[in-house]
């Protein structure tokens, strides 16, 4: 089994982002810290390795994102961010 084998897309991650952030969160754009890319959420490369989803930037490959599930509710690591944008508009 390879990195290939654990790859997703950001979609992977709807559920949980959803959760966390109480509203659809594939549309909204991630802006890499990395690079500057500037992305959806539902775009970006997905790993799931076993301990929560790591999302990547797919032009330079910089974790933006990092989710993992604990017992009391989610740690969720965005220092790979920029900034997220989040649309209001339905
Ligand atoms: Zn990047």
């Amino acid at each position: 089994m390879d990195d290939n084998d654990l790859r997703l897309d950001g979609n992977a991650a709807a559920g949980p982002l959803a959760e966390i952030f109480g509203r659809e969160m594939t549309m909204a754009a991630a802006v890499c810290g990395g690079c500057g890319t500037d992305a959806p959420i539902g775009s970006l490369m997905a790993y799931d390795p076993g301990l929560g989803i790591i999302l990547r930037c797919s032009t330079c490959d910089t974790a933006i994102l990092r989710v993992s599930r604990v017992r009391s509710g989610y740690w969720v690591d965005v220092r790979g961010a920029s900034a997220l944008r989040i649309s209001t508009a339905e």
